[in-house]
Parts: structure tokens; sequence; C-alpha cells
């Protein structure tokens, strides 16, 4: 395993993440759906990534409980 690369993906996963959640607490929008969309797709593209699939995010481990 290339542990640059995974710190990298997770980071990046660790953005999108952020960046799902802090969109979430939007009030409901066009614009909010659209962009969640997005940073939805873009977390799919990522977990295809063996690696990425070890990142658990706070936010959502936080949720489950
Ligand atoms: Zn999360």
């Amino acid at each position: 395993m290339n542990e640059t690369k995974t710190k990298m993906l997770h980071s990046w996963m660790a953005a999108e993440h952020a960046r799902l959640h802090l969109v979430a607490a939007w009030p409901e929008s066009a614009r909010k759906e659209t962009v969640l969309n997005a940073i939805q797709s873009s977390i799919q593209r990522l977990i295809i990534d063996r690696d990425v699939a070890t990142f658990a995010c706070v936010v959502c481990q936080a949720r489950r409980t």
C-alpha cells in the first residue's frame, strides 16, 4: 500500500465529507441539491479506490452511534 497516496486520498475524502456536512445544513434549495449531488458523485468516484474504503468520517461515525 502506498502510504502517501492513501493519506492524500483520505484527506481528500475528509474534505469532501466536510463540504457534504456543511451543505447538508443549508436550507432546502435547488442549489443545495446540485451541490450535494456533485459532492456525492465525487465521493463515489473516490471510494472505488480500495485505499479509500478504509476511510472513516468522524461526523458520519458520530451520527451512527
Ligand atoms: Zn461524513
